[in-house]
């Protein structure tokens, strides 16, 4: 039996696991002393989905191709690709003891002594349920874009939507500070004017509804000023906004499968659903145009009845990445949930452009 203390991995999941549920000992690995160890054939249970992934070539390939094709062992994939070990021979001697054979009537598996790689990727084939996700929802923002708004004919599985949606929850907490801008003359507006317009002057937004006002916010006070597109020397409120209890948020700035320890079985649907959570993310980024034309209105539908559809899932709002600010916008479905504390003034001192020719 041995026992390996989180000093050997760099995944920073995993060295918690170890250290909270570990017992006090000695690594075998490493000879770290009076220090958490946990048995290796035990952490094989984390390392199942991430090494499941992945299968011998030999399973796979032609003997032909077998003998041209450059491959990679199990534990340099887990240290150049994932990040787990710091080196791979680290990995190896972790990896040979957590898998070789528990009895000797079992079978050494096969990826010990192989390279591996992911058969799907090499046979080209099409991950199916990626591009039905992608089809299902283009087809939904059409339906309702174009056919049908209010009872669509083509559905999207909404029970499907909140499981992708779930691998993106986070939770902001409470006294969290967030900026809000708005465009003023020689004088800042007070605090109480610094929340989402009245209802009546409430227009479409990327997230709200038209007549439904959602409270707008920013990570920094140069991402809000952003937002509003001010010009050159033009004059802005800053209002700096708390949060003011802990709000569950659905977080698309930057969808990311990380450490693969903390999804357990659900690794491989995370990792099919992250560039649909991406292509949120980006929606929601997109600015809105300028202009009040209808094609505009309709280009935010999908993404307000995707943020609907979060708030009816009891969230409090969404992040998303800013494309005009270096930072990130969060919407809040109940403008309550923050209020403003205080106000600064602004005047714009520089516009960065960066311009593409349109060809
Ligand atoms: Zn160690």
């Amino acid at each position: 039996m041995s026992q390996c203390c989180s000093d050997c991995f760099l995944d920073e999941y995993l060295r918690k696991v170890i250290q909270a549920d570990g017992m006090p000992g000695e690594c075998d690995f490493c000879d770290a002393k009076d220090t958490q160890v946990m048995d290796v054939k035990k952490l094989a249970a984390y390392f199942d989905p991430v090494i499941s992934l992945y299968t011998a070539q030999v399973e796979y390939m032609w003997l032909e191709q077998l003998k041209e094709c450059e491959g990679r062992f199990i534990w340099e994939i887990l240290t150049e690709d994932w990040g787990i070990f710091d080196e791979w021979e680290r990995g190896k001697e972790i990896i040979e003891a957590m898998y070789d054979r528990s009895s000797p009537s079992d079978d050494r598996p096969l990826f010990l002594d192989n390279y591996v790689g992911r058969e799907d990727e090499y046979c080209g084939k099409e991950d199916e349920f990626s591009a039905k996700l992608e089809r299902d929802w283009i087809g939904f923002c059409d339906e309702i874009s174009h056919r049908h708004r209010f009872f669509p004919q083509t559905t999207f599985d909404l029970d499907l939507l909140s499981e992708i949606l779930s691998f993106s929850k986070c939770t902001m907490p409470a006294h969290k500070t967030l900026f809000r801008a708005r465009l003023c003359g020689e004088k800042k507006f007070p605090p109480e004017l610094m929340g989402p317009p009245p209802l009546d002057k409430a227009v479409d937004g990327r997230a709200n509804p038209g007549g439904i006002a959602y409270l707008y916010l920013a990570s920094d006070a140069n991402t809000a000023i952003s937002e509003v597109r001010p010009q050159l020397e033009n004059r802005v409120t800053v209002g700096k906004f708390h949060i003011q209890r802990e709000a569950r948020i659905v977080n698309l700035q930057d969808p990311r499968v990380g450490s693969p320890f903390k999804w357990g079985d659900s690794l491989e649907f995370v990792l099919k659903v992250q560039d649909f959570l991406r292509r949120l993310g980006l929606a929601l980024s997109e600015p809105v145009g300028r202009t009040e034309s209808v094609l505009n209105y309709l280009h935010y539908l999908p993404t307000q009845y995707l943020c609907e559809f979060i708030r009816h899932e009891g969230y409090d709002g969404v992040s998303y990445r800013s494309r005009l600010g270096k930072g990130y916008n969060t919407v809040l479905f109940d403008p309550v949930t923050a209020r403003c504390k205080s106000t600064k003034l602004y005047r714009v001192k520089s516009l960065d452009i960066k311009a593409d020719e349109v060809k």
